[in-house]
Parts: C-alpha cells; sequence; structure tokens
C-alpha cells in the first residue's frame, strides 16, 4: 500500500458470491482501519466487470454452487486477482470463496472445477454437508485469538504442501479433509469456512488482514465484547452435545 492513497478494499462479485452477510466483512475493514486514522476506499466489482489489480485487500464471499462456478470461471478468465496476488495484495476468502482460491473444488454434481490456484488447496463435494457452529484456535504465528463462526458447506478441502492450515477446529466440522483443521493460508492470501461474518466475529481476523494490507503493527482496540461473543458460542456448541 502506498501512504498517500486511502486502503483499497475490493469485493469480488456480490452478484455472485454474497451469501451469510460476507460484504460485512468489508464494514468491519473499513471501521476498524478508520478506527486508526486508516481511510479506505470500497469498490464492489460485479461479475461483469474486469477485477482491478491495484487494490490493498480483496474479499470473496461464499456461493451456492452454480455461481459459485461461474464466478471461477470468471475470475480465471479475467486474470486480475492473480496479478493482484502476484503483487503482493492480501486475498480473502469464505467457504466458496475460499475454494475458489485453491486448485479445484467439486461441483453440484461433484465434478471437479478448476479455481485460481493462487492457494495450494484442493476442495471435493463431501459425503456429508457440514452445517453449524464451528470454532476454532488459529495458529501460533498469525497471533489471533481463538476465531467463531457459522459454517454451511458440502465441499471438503485438503491442504497442500505450500500452504498451513489457519486453525485446529474445536467444534465443528470445518476444511472436513480428516485432519481437524480449519481454513488456510499462505503469504497473504487466507480462506476460511467461517461465514458470520467471519470478520464481524472476529476482529482479531479482520486486524490481521489489516497488518497485512499497511505493513506495520496497529494500535489496539477494546475488542472484550467480542471475547465475550466467541465464549457464549464455544459454550452453546459444546452444551448442545
Ligand atoms: N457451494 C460450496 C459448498 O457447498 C460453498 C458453500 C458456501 O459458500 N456456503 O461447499
Amino acid at each position: 500500500m502506498s501512504s498517500n492513497r486511502p486502503l483499497k478494499l475490493v469485493w469480488i462479485y456480490p452478484d455472485l458470491l454474497s451469501t451469510y452477510g460476507d460484504q460485512g466483512n468489508t464494514i468491519v475493514l473499513e471501521r476498524r482501519a478508520a478506527l486508526r486514522g486508516i481511510p479506505t476506499e470500497t469498490v464492489h466489482m460485479r461479475s461483469d466487470e474486469p477485477v482491478p489489480t491495484d487494490g490493498d485487500i480483496y474479499l470473496l464471499g461464499g456461493g451456492e454452487d452454480r455461481p459459485q462456478i461461474l464466478a471461477a470461471q470468471r475470475l480465471r478468465n479475467d486474470g486480475g486477482l492473480r496479478v493482484a496476488a502476484e503483487g503482493g495484495a492480501v486475498i480473502f476468502g469464505v467457504c466458496a470463496g475460499f475454494q475458489i482460491l485453491g486448485h479445484e473444488f467439486g461441483g453440484e454434481e461433484g465434478q471437479l472445477v478448476p479455481g485460481l490456484g493462487l492457494l495450494d488447496i484442493r476442495s471435493f463435494r463431501g459425503e456429508q454437508r457440514a452445517v453449524g457452529e464451528v470454532v476454532g484456535d488459529v495458529a501460533t504465528e498469525l497471533n489471533v485469538p481463538r476465531i467463531t463462526g457459522f459454517e454451511n458447506h458440502q465441499g471438503a478441502t485438503q491442504i497442500g504442501p505450500n500452504a498451513r492450515p489457519l486453525a485446529r477446529v474445536v467444534a465443528g466440522i470445518g476444511n472436513g479433509g480428516g485432519d481437524g483443521t480449519e481454513g488456510a493460508y499462505a503469504g497473504r492470501i487466507l480462506g476460511t469456512y467461517m461465514h458470520g461474518p467471519a470478520l464481524v466475529r472476529n476482529p482479531g481476523l479482520a486486524d490481521l488482514l489489516l497488518r497485512w494490507a499497511v505493513g506495520a503493527e496497529l494500535q489496539p482496540i477494546d475488542d472484550s465484547w467480542a471475547g465475550r461473543l466467541r465464549e457464549e458460542r464455544l459454550n452453546a456448541v459444546l452444551t448442545s452435545g
């Protein structure tokens, strides 16, 4: 990010990838940047528009199978997100958006659909749909407190050697690939199955993306409410059996 212009947030494909209020993630980034005196500019790019390559943070939300396939095709043809990734942009994908960042994912009939290959993950149609609350302990090096969210996906994801798990599952399914992990990241590209929206429920995750984008530590903000929500959801999940 250059210091003389606002931090540019790019919401990818509101017409295809916006289930479960995932666009709320952009609002949280705007707000938490503003609290640190960092100006932002947010653009919403529909799937018939070219993806700008000068964004600082790109966000992709969840989607039903067919819109997800269309989004993957259009993003591959467009090529803008790859250019942005190669330039060091931060990319955050949720559920369908997470799967699209990987090499491939399962379509509505289980057919394998090519993704963008920006993150070393492979997704496929799982045997059971994962629906409910998910809680995870984040990789220590990311310095983010325990995360919670809502998951609803048929796909399962396996992480390759060039990516790392975002979290270890404490409750819920997460990636569902048999290794007890949730989400994945490599460099500044990060994905998760957590809706909620994820950054609303997990301000620590929002701050991680902002830290990556500005390349500096951020002033702390009192987030005790988020800790209370996390504990409440965890208790609800663990006591519901
Ligand atoms: N269609 C994908 C799946 O079922 C993603 C769903 C979602 O984004 N919630 O795995």
